[in-house]
């Protein structure tokens, strides 16, 4: 049996990846060893490799948290799992099940979390490791090119929505249509809501309308703030660009009582909200990070019966990064790239 395999590695700040031959992993007792089928391309993983935030990732890294594969290997502890399923490996790679934030439904939050393809290597390779506790199952009728964005675009948008409180008839405005807005836009009709999308590029605000949009927006040629309090406000607004000017706008654009959920992290880290406005006008705000297991689980569900539609082209390993730089310039056909690993 060959025991190395290929991966696509960063070993220093904003340099580009390299595909190297490297050993395969091998599972610690409660870990699985999974050959990955499909690997999404989530925007996280540019922000990882450029070093954007305040907590950095680990360095050389392997990308990668929208993960499915088949389980290759199982540490003699997993129960939760076995040979041959397939699983995704999400950014919750692993939580300490135990704090107070584990056991009240936000493992998201967990202090002693590990992250795929940040704090630990990721999906970008041709096998990874996950911990049976933290690998979700992928139901058969949920095509592994779909689970990958699903199982970060997807459980993060779905979360966010849930987050927003959003309610039958409700307008809740999403800015940034890209591999998690387009989702985004999806889960808020889902709740019954009327969407309004808002972004940059034009192509994306047509994709936008398809996928259920009731209004677009694009802020180069309209007055999106305006537009949308002329309709009275925003009763909930989802901000998932990768600009700090979109959350200002996103602010602005709700309504009194309007709930504002932060998702996109773009690099420039900091806003101005006025306090008076917030206060007299009885705003929410809400940070957003991914989504629980079992969010996970009723995504995956969600689109097994035909609910939600993923956007999204694949490519081989091997442009990654070129397929970077496609996202950071919004070249793509699709909102999402996803590799597909079984054609490399
Ligand atoms: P993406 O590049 O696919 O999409 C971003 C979209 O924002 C693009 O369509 C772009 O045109 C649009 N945009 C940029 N500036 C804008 C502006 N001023 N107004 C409106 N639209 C604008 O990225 P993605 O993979 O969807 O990720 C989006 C962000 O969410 C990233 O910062 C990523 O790190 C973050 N993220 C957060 C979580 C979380 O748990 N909170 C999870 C995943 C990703
Ligand atoms: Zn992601
Ligand atoms: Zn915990």
């Amino acid at each position: 049996m060959c025991n190395t395999m290929q991966a696509a590695i960063v070993h220093s700040f904003g340099e580009k990846l390299s595909l190297e031959e490297i050993d395969r992993p091998t599972p610690e007792p409660n870990q699985v060893s999974i050959q990955i089928e499909t690997a999404g391309l989530c925007h996280t993983d540019i922000h990882a490799v450029h070093g954007d935030w305040p907590a950095k990732p680990k360095m050389p890294l392997i990308p990668g948290h929208e993960g499915v594969g088949l389980v290759a290997e199982t540490g003699k502890d997993v129960k939760e799992v076995k040979e041959g399923d397939r699983v995704a490996l999400p950014w919750l790679a692993y939580a300490c099940g135990a704090c107070e934030h584990c056991v009240s439904g936000y493992e998201t939050l967990c202090h002693q979390q590990e992250n795929a393809g940040y704090s630990v290597d990721g999906s970008y390779a041709e096998y990874a490791l996950g911990y049976g506790k933290y690998v979700t199952k992928v139901p058969d009728a949920v095509d592994p090119i779909d689970a990958a964005p699903l199982t970060c675009a997807g459980v993060t948008t779905y979360k966010a929505v849930k987050e927003s409180k959003a309610r039958p008839s409700e307008l809740v405005v999403v800015f940034g249509i890209g591999g998690l807005g387009h989702l985004a836009i999806q889960y808020a009709r889902i709740a019954g809501a009327t969407v309004a999308a808002v972004d940059l590029v034009d192509k994306k605000l047509d994709l936008a309308r398809e996928l259920g949009a009731n209004y677009t927006f694009n802020p180069k040629n309209d007055d999106v703030v305006e537009e949308l309090q002329k309709m009275g406000g925003a009763h909930a607004a989802i901000s998932t660009a990768v600009s700090p000017k979109a959350f200002e706008q996103a602010y602005q654009s709700l309504r009194r009582g309007g709930r504002l959920v932060f998702v996109g992290l773009p690099a420039d880290n900091h806003i101005q909200l006025p306090i008076f406005e917030t206060v007299l006008q009885g705003i929410t705000i809400k940070g957003s990070i991914v989504g629980t297991r079992r969010d996970l689980e009723e995504v995956f569900q969600l689109h097994a019966d035909g609910y939600t539609n993923v956007l999204r082209e694949t490519r081989t390993l091997d442009t990654v990064n070129e397929s970077f730089d496609d996202v950071l310039h919004s070249r793509m056909e699709q909102p999402r790239i996803v590799f597909d690993m079984r054609n490399n």
